[in-house]
């Protein structure tokens, strides 16, 4: 068995269709008639674009418009002024049209693949695709014949680019094999949305499976079956069905509302760390973001990002989601949560130090950079702000205090802002559980971050498996705990939500109905699940079960009872 990185789920069995890369080789030359030069990479890049223009159709199609938007980006690489330009005065200077292209090319792919982060690495693929598609033309070599792959084609490559994916005709590819690449790549996301498993990272798969093989791919586990016997065929087509089946049912619940089996409605959103996860929102059909966790944007950095590198990131979540909610939480470092070039001092007990708000509210200058970068993108969405970490009420009062500061500096400034964004807070202490009722009057909403609220709680590290038997929303504290953070909301009319991991299990969700929870923030691939999930429970019945499983004193009573109801 061969393993990489499982990029898009489901079974896959197949026979193997290796796309080699063609040799791109090539002798450079000094070209003397260089305006004749010129003609000819102009007229290669018309070529490639109208190809690519082609390729955007077909993918609006087979993908969606979102998704073709990739392929329009390679429109916009070959025909950006700065490249043309060089590549031309190259060619004026005696360069061949191949060479003169090439290096500039390599130029930007060195350039974009050691930047930090993910999405400029990207774009060193997209130009590297971009650069093959114009080689390819200018050298007269025809692409692989992708789009004629036959039924039940499992295609092996080294890399897949965005453009090869735009050939695929998805009813005949039952499986997608690379040796590069992994989950955030373009090619990737267009795999998933066209829902064919996909495994990528496998090495030497070019070396190891021959034309024609018969090829298992698991998605879901990133496993990868050569030559399989038998028996391995028939318990993955079983395995297979089984998932199928239950896709199907999922599948009946995309494009619905969130809605409990006696018709309340919930709002069902996702949890996202950069702004390039909100295409996954959309892609998984949640119905906003209940929780942006924007330290993300700090992490793999060597200074803090600025005010206009965070609007723009901000904006361009608010932007994908299309007025959809967008709760942006505040910086939650410290914890787990390290940002070296911050100096934070090493303490003994980082989880109950300086910490998320705390720091913030003690780093201003920092903290107004994002409260200010957050309040000029909400001019392009529905954005709310939370803070993270609260445990007393003059935290969330001096918070809001510059939030208000900044929004008559923005004001006289004449910038745009959203003038009535709300600002809520993360009840993820034992403290602002206590004083829920306290912080209900002090905020717009609630949202419960149960990964610390159990930790605090139970006073039981998340990651110490010493003390994993104690870490479990299930626990009667806990519960307890949860239950009266909604009700205190519920009370002063606030909406509750909850973005710790416990708003998507399905022990918790009837629980949570019956409580009066609001709003369940997941991860994307979640969404459909937990919309089942919540339909199949009235508040009746919900409430039967919350009282019986608050009736115990134990977690592991609690559990046992939950496991016969679900
Ligand atoms: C939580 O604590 O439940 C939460 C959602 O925040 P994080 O996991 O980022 O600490
Ligand atoms: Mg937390």
């Amino acid at each position: 068995m061969l393993k990489g990185i499982g990029v898009s789920a489901g079974i896959g069995i197949g026979k193997a269709l290796l796309i080699e890369e063609h040799s791109l080789s090539y002798t450079p030359k000094t070209v003397a008639d260089t305006a004749e030069e010129i003609r000819r990479f102009r007229s290669a890049v018309e070529a490639f674009s109208k190809n690519t223009e082609k390729q955007v159709e077909a993918l609006k199609v087979s993908a969606g418009i979102e998704e073709a938007e990739i392929m329009m980006g390679h429109i916009s690489i070959v025909r950006d002024p700065f490249l043309q330009g060089e590549v031309e005065k190259r060619i004026t200077g005696g360069a061949c049209a191949e060479a003169a292209f090439e290096s500039m090319c390599d130029m930007f792919i060195q350039i974009f693949s050691s930047a930090d982060d993910d999405l400029t690495r990207q774009r060193a693929a997209d130009v590297r695709d971009v650069k093959t598609g114009v080689l390819s033309l200018l050298l007269g070599i025809s692409e692989a014949k992708i789009g004629d792959a036959p039924p039940g084609t499992v295609i092996c490559t080294k890399e897949l680019t965005p453009s090869m994916v735009a050939k695929i005709n998805k009813e005949n590819i039952a499986g997608i094999l690379t040796e590069t690449g992994g989950t955030t790549s373009h090619s990737a996301i267009l795999a998933r949305v066209m829902e064919i498993p996909a495994v990528m990272s496998v090495p030497d798969v070019m070396k190891t499976v021959t034309n024609d093989e018969t090829v298992i791919v698991d998605g879901g586990q990133g496993e990868v079956i050569v030559a399989p016997d038998e028996i391995q065929i028939s318990s993955y087509n079983v395995k297979r069905e089984k998932q199928l089946a239950e896709r199907r049912e999922l599948e009946k619940f995309r494009g619905k509302a969130t809605l409990s089996a006696d018709g309340t409605v919930y709002d069902l959103v996702c949890n996202i760390g950069k702004p390039e996860d909100a295409p996954k929102v959309i892609e998984f059909d949640g119905e906003g973001v209940g929780l942006f966790r924007t330290e993300f944007l700090f992490m793999d950095k060597t200074a803090v990002p600025g005010e206009e590198e965070q609007f723009e990131a901000y904006k361009k979540a608010a932007l994908i989601l299309k007025g959809k909610h967008l709760i942006i939480r505040t910086l939650d470092i410290g914890g787990d949560k390290d940002i070296p070039y911050l100096g934070l001092a090493k303490e003994d007990n980082p989880f109950m130090g300086f910490r998320a708000i705390r720091y913030c509210l003690k780093n201003r200058e920092l903290f107004k950079t994002q409260l200010r970068a957050i309040l000029r993108a909400s001019a392009y969405g529905n954005i709310s702000i939370m803070f993270p970490m609260i445990t007393c009420v003059e935290e969330v009062r001096e918070g809001k205090a510059l939030v208000e500061e900044l929004k008559t500096e923005l004001s006289v400034r004449k910038i745009d802002f959203d003038r009535n964004i709300k600002v809520g807070i993360m009840t993820e202490t034992a403290a602002s559980g206590v004083i829920a009722d306290l912080l209900a009057e002090e905020s717009d909403f609630f949202s419960i971050g149960t990964n610390d609220l159990t930790g605090y709680t139970m006073a039981a590290d998340r990651g110490n498996s010493e003390v994993s038997y104690l870490y479990s929303a299930l626990q009667p504290s806990v519960l307890r705990m949860i239950r009266r953070i909604i009700e205190e909301g519920r009370r002063k009319g606030i909406p509750v939500g909850m973005c710790g991991e416990a708003a998507a299990d399905p022990m918790m969700i009837p629980l949570l109905i019956a409580f009066g929870l609001t709003e369940f923030s997941v991860s994307p691939p979640s969404v459909l699940r937990v919309r089942k999930c919540i339909a199949e429970w009235t508040k009746e019945k919900a409430e039967e079960v919350a009282a019986k499983a608050l009736s115990f004193a134990t977690q592991n009573e609690v559990y046992d009872y939950l496991k016969t109801v679900i």
